[in-house]
């Protein structure tokens, strides 16, 4: 096996490629021509092509093995050493394929002289099509470039068969050279709403058909010149203004510009390229490889080195392609596509998309509130969307139950038509609602607030009604930031929000970082439990600057009018004692220096951990106001991590001990005389509304979303008879009165 130890032998075998792919002859002629000319070149005993129809890998086209075994021998998923290639998307290359514990001896192919095996994977996109395989009969491990050589043949084959260059494919109809069927994925449900339309991929794909390159002198250059830019646009963006650092961190960037002079990077990019690929192609092929080694390992540190290779992939690609994200034109019913998207990103693309889907999670928390901000339905951890979905697809979001449906049927999307109709026609029954005060068949008059963060959902105050921000989650902004906000952009976002609210009352509550909510510019420690780490208000009593600071934004922005304040995640009332000192301080300097005040502060404190709420009593004269935090409060009640999807749903808040608990708090801070709201996610949800509202709560804030739907349960529900109903209802001792209360509200007619 000589031939393709060499980069001329590589070429000779893509031209040999290109020659058979490129003449009319049937598919199956084609590949058998293929499968002949791969073996001698390669001076394999054996060369195989098998294609995925569904759940099995079938022998295509053999030189070597017997003919007769050709659209008879099937493997099914995972099964044999092709099922092992195809389900880790990595080359297996090995001396002694018949004592591997995945080999599967398949009679009828006449295997049993050959030996050693090599194989990879027919994948593009991260969709795997087949198998390629070589073997011979000696024991052999074979060597790198071989590897590589039957990589790239195993690429164009996959680029082939994706854009239909073997014609109609009569012989392969099953086979899936693009994923046609309808698919049906459940995801998460990140940013509510429906969204019909099409797929656009955040990553982009080397264009079909410039796989070989015509002439791979001018391919190099091509390479030179994007990487040459690829690595001044990092240079530009670490030694420019530091404002212009998009999202990353200094860190992050001088990692990146480390890879992005790594040699043996460039190396293997060169090598695709002298060896006949296109320089898109080669950026690819690589591409794959860091994809495949993320997906395989484990090590944190490895996948986040691997994770930043596949972007400065991709940021070469976008430069051979001569696009920029941003500027990128989409089609007007465009839902975005990609793995994982930071929230600068997302605001790149603006208003610009109709929905986003998302293969991962974990981190997704800062594009769904721009998501959320935008009014864009996202739904995330769709695992293996990627290998799923083609440019243009056609795609059903649903941002209301998290299920997302690949090229769906046509009665699919006709019901979500109607779906998205219905939606309409009860947004403009609440916008109906809007300026109908919130009061309960029998009088009670509650107060419905808007949980917000970044200046875009101010406009949501008109929209819905809602009596003021209960609560402003001013982290947001410096998590969508470039880089930490200075005091002046502080306190003019907090200036905005004040006079795009006028009369109504803003509760900004100080940053709350640490745990879910981490900045792309500070370096973070890591932390066993961040849950239960260095966050919120931890953090601004350990380094007073940033807390001070943000204080005296707020201090300054509320000049002359009324300020509301309050401080996350305390734990303690010297917590909260220490974080009202800083406040007073913040006053005090002011005051001293002649500035102007505000008219009325009001200090509240959000009630989070279980310890502060058994402390309210002792609030009493020392704050104004609570607010219950039940999206936390309830993940360290239940012990139940609220970001972790096996355990978040697994206990209810409409259960007995976590209702008598707030019920607990609410009588407290009655008695101390302080008012009292929720805050969390639960409050914008009428079946949840309705027991708060039994509880005696009269003031929740919530998502834009929920104003409507609980303002209708409001006006429909009397407060007494819920009050009667809740009390039978708090003595149960199952693990949910969910479906207790919902039938209790479907038989008084209340509407949920
Ligand atoms: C909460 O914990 O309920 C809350 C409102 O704060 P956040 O969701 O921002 O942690
Ligand atoms: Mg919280």
């Amino acid at each position: 096996m000589v031939v393709p130890s060499s980069i001329g032998g590589s070429r000779v075998l893509l031209r040999k490629l290109r020659e058979i792919m490129g003449t009319d002859e049937e598919a199956q002629v084609r590949l058998d021509r293929l499968v002949a000319m791969v073996a001698s070149t390669m001076v394999a005993d054996v060369c195989s092509i098998y294609l995925t129809r569904g759940a099995v890998h079938e022998l295509f086209a053999t030189q070597g093995l017997a003919p007769g075994a050709v659209h008879r021998t099937r493997l099914k998923e995972g099964e044999g050493l092709v099922g092992l290639v195809a389900e880790t998307k990595q080359p297996l290359n090995i001396a002694d394929a018949q004592h591997h514990e995945r080999f599967a001896y398949r009679p009828e192919t006449g295997e049993e002289p050959f030996n050693s095996f090599l194989g990879v994977p027919i994948v593009r996109s991260e969709r795997v099509f087949g198998v390629l395989v070589v073997q011979n009969r000696v024991q052999r491990v074979y060597g790198e470039e071989e590897v590589e050589a039957l990589q790239t043949i195993a690429m164009v084959l996959a680029e082939m068969v994706a854009s239909g260059a073997f014609g109609d494919l009569s012989g392969l109809a099953d086979v899936e050279a693009r994923a046609s069927r309808p698919e049906s994925m459940q995801g998460r449900a990140f940013s509510d709403g429906i969204a019909i339309g099409t797929v656009v991929l955040h990553e982009p794909h080397a264009p079909l058909g410039r796989v070989i390159a015509d002439d791979p002198v001018k391919e190099e250059t091509r390479l030179d010149d994007a990487l040459a830019q690829v690595r001044g646009a990092l240079n530009d963006m670490l030694e420019g203004d530091p404002g212009r650092i998009s999202g990353v961190s200094r860190d992050v960037l001088e990692t990146f510009i480390m890879l992005a002079s790594d040699p043996s990077w460039e190396q293997k990019l060169k090598h695709g390229v002298r060896a006949g690929l296109s320089a898109d192609a080669a950026v690819e092929r690589v591409r794959g490889e860091h994809r495949a080694k993320f997906n395989a390992t484990r090590d944190q540190y490895l996948r986040e080195r691997l994770h930043d290779f596949e972007d400065l992939d991709n940021r070469l690609l976008r430069a051979l392609a001569g696009v920029d994200a941003g500027a990128r034109t989409l089609p007007e019913d465009a839902i975005l596509v990609a793995r994982e998207l930071g929230p600068a990103e997302l605001l790149d693309y603006g208003e610009r998309l109709k929905g986003v889907a998302l293969e991962e999670g974990a981190n997704t928390a800062h594009a769904a509130i721009v998501a959320r901000a935008l009014g864009i339905p996202m739904v995330g951890s769709l695992s293996r969307l990627l290998s799923r979905v083609e440019d243009g697809d056609p795609l059903v979001l649903d941002g209301e139950s998290g299920e997302v449906r690949l090229r769906p049927e046509p009665q699919v999307i006709t019901s979500y038509q109607e779906r998205l109709s219905l939606r309409t026609a009860r947004a403009a029954e609440f916008a109906r609602l809007r300026h109908i005060p919130p009061v309960t068949q029998d009088g009670e008059r509650m107060t419905l607030l808007l949980n917000a963060g970044l200046a875009l959902d101010v406009h949501h105050l008109d929209d819905t009604g809602a009596e003021g921000i209960g609560l402003f989650r001013t982290e947001f902004q410096f998590m969508v930031s470039e880089t930490l906000p200075r005091l002046e952009s502080q306190t003019l976002l907090y200036r905005d929000v004040l006079e795009a609210a006028g009369s109504r009352p803003v509760t900004f509550r100080t940053l709350d970082l640490g745990s879910d909510k981490v900045l792309p510019y500070v370096a973070a420690e890591r932390e066993e439990n961040p849950a239960l780490g260095w966050r919120a208000v931890r953090i601004g009593l350990d380094r007073p600057g940033l807390l001070r600071y943000q204080l005296r934004a707020l201090i300054g922005a509320a000049a002359g009018r009324r300020l509301r304040v309050m401080f996350p995640l305390v734990t303690t009332v010297a917590e909260f004692d220490a974080a009202r000192a800083l406040l007073d301080r913040e006053v005090a300097w002011k005051r001293d220096r002649g500035g102007k005040l505000p008219t009325l502060i009001e200090v509240g404190v959000m009630v989070e951990a279980p310890a502060l709420a058994w402390s309210i009593p002792d609030l009493k004269g020392r704050a104004d106001f609570i607010s219950i935090g039940t999206n936390d409060l309830m993940q360290y009640f239940f012990a139940a991590d609220r970001g972790n999807q096996r355990v978040s749903e697994r206990y209810d808040i409409l259960s007995a001990p976590a209702l008598r608990f707030l019920k607990r708090i609410r009588d407290d801070a009655d008695a101390a005389g302080l008012q009292v709201s929720i805050c969390g996610e639960a409050a914008g949800r009428p079946l949840e509304a309705i027991a708060f509202a039994a509880l005696g709560f009269r003031r929740l804030s919530m998502p834009a979303s929920g104003i409507g739907p609980v303002k209708r349960l409001i006006l429909s529900m009397d407060a007494r008879e819920a009050a009667t109903a809740m009390a039978r209802m708090l003595r149960s001792d199952g693990p949910t009165i969910r479906p207790e209360l919902t039938e209790f509200a479907r038989i008084r007619g209340y509407a949920l």
